[in-house]
């Protein structure tokens, strides 16, 4: 299965699944059903257009990788549907919402991964780098900077 971004990371298994290149659950909290996108190859440059978040996927991972990294998904949820409440309900947030940042920067990378399979960015490579950060490996060549050192984003005055 050659077209599975992670292939060479492990066996692929079952069929290629329609994967949201930037993940559902962080699209559902940022836009809910809408989500206003720019940088891609059919949005004009320095333009925004609107699309429904169905519309961002594209059969770039296998059924077993999909499954596999599903927990970078799940922890940029919790980490996006906080921020939104932040900014839309802060009186519906926990005084405190942790999140795995690790987890999270690796959510990152699997966003540029499913970019790169899926609409071309980085000419459409998939290096073998990303994949082994993905997996757990190093992060190194720029994003290391990026690296999260704290696992809490603080939601109140007090911590
Ligand atoms: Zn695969």
């Amino acid at each position: 299965m050659s077209d599975c971004f992670f292939g060479g990371q492990g066996t692929c298994s079952g069929k290629l699944t329609g994967e949201h290149y930037i993940s559902k659950t962080v699209l559902q909290a940022i836009g809910g059903g809408t989500v206003q996108i720019g940088g891609v190859p059919w949005v004009p440059e320095g333009t925004l257009k609107s699309v429904g978040i169905g519309s961002l996927v594209s059969n770039i991972l296998c059924e077993g990788h999909n499954s596999s990294l599903s927990k970078l998904d799940n922890e940029a949820g919790t980490l996006f549907r906080a921020l939104d409440a932040a900014d839309k309900k802060p009186e519906s947030l926990a005084p405190v919402t942790t999140v795995d940042g690790p987890l999270v920067e690796r959510w990152f990378l699997k966003v540029m991964c499913g970019l790169a399979a899926a609409v071309g960015f980085n000419d459409g490579t998939v290096p073998d780098w990303w994949k082994q950060a993905l997996t757990g490996g190093a992060l190194v060549r720029g994003l290391g900077s990026l690296r999260a050192r704290a696992k809490q984003v603080c939601t109140s005055a007090s911590c």
